[in-house]
């Protein structure tokens, strides 16, 4: 069955020169507005001949680092320097992203979980459907700027999906050494096939990510990794003809996250009492946290520790946790 055309529409025309700003409307009709629209901010800019990229912010809507940048960058960028065209998102899952959390407070919807989408679904499935069908195959190159949100936090960290092809391969490492986090890794498949990551990969459109510090905040030092980062691949990419930035770090440190023992999670709910912290390195077996059953304060801490050897590049931000709950993630150096 041929997927059906999004309903959502732009007030701006993609391929019209210059600069233009406005929403991307999604229709919802509620009780409140019966014929109403959610507006999704978009900019546009382009200036002749180049790459066409996307750059994506607010996939969750409590990652603010991204949509700083990005509202940024569209304040100051001169559109005459840009080559080709840039489709600027700062808000993607903009219900999220007004309300500061994750998921959309509409649908419960994981943009980044949504893909490929659906365009009779929720709006989060709407607009994963608007991005993977409309937006996307317009495009050769997608940048989306995540952090750790609410509840985790980041050593600043850029990522892409590992390359099927040497020369794949080589790309991605010299886009992470080109960004200049402090950190570049490359996954595998991850969360499957209804990230982004993934919706790119099949439309044949190279995926650059990060992880930039987060704990529901805005950390300058990791604000400034991104902006400088972004701007340095715009100019090696050929989307814009400026002097890129000096790299905010000496060298990216290149490590690969591959499979579920690289992460650690509560095994009971309590409070987490972390052993270990951000940039520590970790051997299996190392003890990763205490999680103290406070409902029952007689009984003896839960134990929990590392399956493997890494650094810590992610931990958990909030004391309480649930079973299940992540606490860590480790990276590990890059294997070819
Ligand atoms: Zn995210």
């Amino acid at each position: 069955m041929a997927r059906s055309q999004s309903r959502l529409t732009a007030e701006i025309d993609f391929d019209r020169e210059g600069r233009q700003h406005g929403f991307i409307r999604l229709p919802h009709s509620v009780h409140r507005s019966a014929y109403g629209w959610i507006p999704i901010p978009v900019v546009s800019i382009k200036h002749g001949e180049g790459p066409r990229v996307l750059l994506m912010a607010g996939n969750h809507g409590d990652e603010y680092e991204g949509q700083v940048a990005l509202g940024r960058l569209i304040r100051t960028l001169d559109p005459g320097a840009v080559r080709g065209r840039l489709i600027i998102l700062p808000s993607a899952n903009s219900p999220a992203a007004m309300a500061g959390t994750r998921t959309s407070p509409l649908d419960d919807g994981n943009l980044n979980r949504s893909f490929p989408g659906d365009p009779y679904g929720g709006p989060t499935a709407q607009i994963a459907h608007y991005i993977e069908s409309v937006l996307l195959p317009q495009c050769d190159y997608v940048c989306d700027f995540h952090s750790g949100g609410s509840s985790l936090t980041y050593i600043p960290s850029a990522l892409l999906r590992r390359g099927q092809t040497p020369e794949e391969l080589d790309w991605g490492i010299r886009m992470l050494r080109c960004f200049g986090a402090p950190i570049g890794y490359l996954v595998d498949g991850g969360w499957g096939d209804h990230t982004l990551t993934a919706a790119a990969a099949r439309a044949g459109v190279k995926h650059l990510g990060t992880e930039i510090a987060g704990g529901g905040q805005v950390t300058p030092s990791a604000l400034k990794i991104l902006e400088s980062g972004l701007r340095r691949v715009l100019v090696e990419i050929g989307a814009l003809a400026v002097e890129p930035p000096p790299p905010a770090v000496a060298e990216t440190r290149i490590m690969q996250v591959r499979g579920g023992d690289y992460y650690v999670y509560a095994s009971e709910p309590g409070l987490f009492e972390p052993l270990v912290e951000l940039g520590d390195e970790v051997a299996a077996g190392t003890p990763a946290a205490l999680i103290h059953p406070h409902d029952t304060p007689w009984r003896e801490p839960a134990p929990a520790a590392f399956a493997r050897a890494g650094m810590v590049i992610c931990k958990r931000v909030p004391g309480r946790v649930e079973r299940g709950d992540c606490l860590y993630h480790l990276a590990a150096d890059f294997e070819p």
